[in-house]
């Protein structure tokens, strides 16, 4: 097995991102049938000297570039690897290592998983698993096309130190100047809403793909901020992108445990359902009267959400519901 870990040495935890690969090769690769090498990509000339201490590998190729993006990665790693016939690639765990192992595995035409746990891998074929549905369920996943690009889960393995190797053979590369022409100039980190907890929240608001777009689902969301009310949403709005995943309810996100819950514009499919099915009083909205989850509320209102929601929320005031 012929394995290469990837580190990105443009970011703030490069030795944290070492030793996290050194505790996953050891734990899953057998060190005597696997030949490993670590590719390390940094942009600071005086960064150099220290990246030796970060291989866990015996062979090193060291990559200087103009600074972390992850086109700049890619086409280094494409120059590096054009004959190269790697089994696997094994990239740091967040968002950096995941986003660059998905779109490696995509160019050379391989598999990939990230938030990985656990593997068993051959030359031909990696056994992996990884939590889904928000950690519900522990899922088993098969991959068949080399190469293998993974991600670990962040903190499925303890990290450990590097030792110092006598013997390591370094490569250098310097890849400056090889994106002059990329698009993107500037860039910077625009902070995602955090995901919060909020299973039991005194009054829950939901909208469904009835909401219709993006503006609609904002508008529910402040209706909900006006009253106190935590605002969720189904998978269907999820999946369109017009609200954050981490607000998904149901089976697949949070089971919510409201003493009020008003679904707007939800039909009641089952995995939506088992998410507000704990709450003590449900009052579903919508145009349609055989929506299913019209039998599973206590009280309904057969219209549209918009009209119906700013009547109701004159009976809530700031800090939760009304006894209304
Ligand atoms: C393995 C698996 C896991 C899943 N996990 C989840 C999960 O965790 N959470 C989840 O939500 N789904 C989950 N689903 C998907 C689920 O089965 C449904 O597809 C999803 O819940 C449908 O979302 P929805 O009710 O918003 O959309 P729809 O089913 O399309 O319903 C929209 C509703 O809005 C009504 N409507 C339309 N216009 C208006 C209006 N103006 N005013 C009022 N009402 C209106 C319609 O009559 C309709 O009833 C899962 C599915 C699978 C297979």
């Amino acid at each position: 097995m012929k394995f290469k870990c990837i580190i990105n040495g443009c970011l703030s935890h490069t030795r944290a991102q070492a030793e996290e690969l050194n505790g996953f090769i050891s734990r899953f690769l057998d060190p005597e049938a696997s030949d490993g090498t670590t590719i390390i990509f940094y942009s600071q000339k005086d960064e150099r000297k220290a990246l030796p201490g970060l291989v866990p590998t015996q062979r090193a190729e060291l990559v200087r570039i103009d600074r972390y993006h992850p086109e700049s990665i890619l086409d280094a790693l494409a120059r590096i690897e054009y004959s190269d016939d790697a089994d696997l690639y094994l990239f740091p765990s967040g968002f950096a290592g995941s986003e660059i192992a998905v779109r490696w595995a995509f160019r050379q035409k391989g598999s990939s998983l990230v938030q990985v746990k656990h593997i068993d891998c051959t030359r031909d074929r990696v056994i992996a698993k990884k939590t889904a549905y928000v950690d519900h369920v522990l899922a088993t996943f098969r991959l068949d096309r080399r190469p293998f690009c993974l991600s670990p889960a962040r903190g499925c393995v303890d990290r450990l130190p590097i030792r110092a190797r006598d013997n390591l053979v370094v490569t250098e590369h310097d890849f400056t100047g090889l994106n002059k022409g990329i698009r993107a100039h500037d860039f910077h980190w625009i902070p995602v809403e955090h995901a919060k907890h909020f299973e039991n929240p005194r009054f829950l608001i939901v909208g469904g793909r009835g909401l219709q777009n993006k503006e609609n689902v904002q508008f529910l969301k402040n209706m909900a901020d006006a009253v106190g009310a935590e605002f969720g949403i189904s998978r269907a709005v999820a999946l369109n992108a017009w609200g954050p995943m981490h607000r998904l309810i149901g089976v697949s996100g949070t089971i919510a445990k409201p003493e009020i819950c008003i679904a707007a514009g939800v039909s009641g499919a089952a995995a939506f359902y088992a998410g507000i099915e704990k709450s003590k009083f449900i009052i579903a909205i919508n145009t349609d009267p055989l929506a299913r989850i019209i039998k599973s509320s206590d009280v309904v209102v057969i219209d549209d959400y918009k009209t119906v929601m700013a009547e109701l929320l004159k009976f809530f005031t700031f800090d939760g519901a009304n006894e209304a």
